[in-house]
């Protein structure tokens, strides 16, 4: 396990995937029922951008960097975009540089009501450490060292909640992520029909993605759409060209406001102008 999410929190793809989180997330806030949210990877749940890690890489100035140097967006920018760069200004001091960046989890513990529940899973011990740190004030917010695929059995469904969204966003050490992203989405579903099951991806080129949806529709599941945001054509397979996140069950409308979020973040993430986003209808509900 080498992966360590500090090096790489608020780059583009934190950012595509989290402002797609706040989406579901504000459907779910709609009904006044309470829901679960289980974050099966979680990483730290908190960033510090002046940390060595992510000043290493420096991803984020391309990413949350490019907003943060333009705080106040536009009046045509779209709600989806205004909603969740707010959110992020909200972990940050109003007349200082922005520095810090939430993580999956600090962003859904930032919008829980009292009847919510947040599950964590975080697999490296340090990591684990930092998360639970984060959160140990938060009783709606339960942090567990341990795997995340195997924590769907465990948790799935929650207990008294009948609403809900699985998050499961791997760092894709592995050659096979893809089919155990893949198998894992069928066993989330089975476990927990009432909820919606959302999964990040790396795209270098499409035809793991392909397979990886192809591998979706023959297990016969249901009422899944994905969202891709390119950089670029995914021509050269040994650059990340893009990323996206596929969701079963996704909310109502949650197709027409992905596009929008996308559309307004993908020109500014891209170096060259040349960033795309696309939203499709993989199989029909
Ligand atoms: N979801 C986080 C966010 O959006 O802020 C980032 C997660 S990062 C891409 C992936 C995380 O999964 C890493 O922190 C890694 O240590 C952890 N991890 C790797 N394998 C795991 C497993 N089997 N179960 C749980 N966590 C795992």
């Amino acid at each position: 396990m080498n992966y360590r999410h500090a090096y790489h929190a608020g780059n583009f793809a934190d950012m595509m995937k989290h402002g797609l989180l706040l989406v579901i997330l504000r459907h779910l806030l709609r009904k006044p029922a309470g829901f679960c949210v289980l974050d099966t990877h979680s990483g730290c749940g908190l960033y510090d951008l002046d940390a060595t890690e992510a000043q290493k890489t420096g991803e984020w100035r391309e990413g949350i960097g490019a907003f943060y140097d333009a705080p106040t967006p536009s009046e045509t920018a779209p709600e989806e975009l205004t909603d969740y760069l707010s959110i992020v200004g909200s972990f940050n001091a109003p007349d200082s540089p922005a520095n810090r960046y939430p993580g999956s989890p600090a962003l859904i513990a930032s919008v829980l009501r009292p009847q919510d529940r947040l599950i964590c899973c975080e697999l490296h011990p340090d990591d684990a450490r930092i998360l639970r740190r984060n959160f140990r004030d938060q009783p709606q917010v339960a942090v567990h060292e341990r795997d995340g695929y195997g924590a769907l059995k465990a948790f799935l469904p929650p207990r008294d909640l009948k609403r809900g969204l699985v998050l499961m966003d791997p760092p894709f050490e592995k050659t096979d992520e893809f089919d155990t992203l893949a198998t894992a989405m069928r066993n989330a579903r089975r476990a927990f029909p009432m909820g919606i099951v959302a999964a990040w991806y790396p795209i270098k080129h499409r035809a793991p993605v392909r397979r990886f949806h192809d591998t979706l529709r023959d297990m016969g599941l249901r009422d899944i759409v994905d969202c891709s945001l390119y950089l670029r054509q995914p021509t050269d397979p040994a650059r990340l060209n893009g990323c996206g996140l596929t969701v079963i069950a996704p909310p109502y409308r949650f197709e027409d406001q992905a596009r929008v979020f996308l559309n307004s973040i993908a020109p500014i993430l891209s170096p060259d102008g040349e960033g795309y986003a696309e939203v499709t209808r993989i199989v029909e509900e």
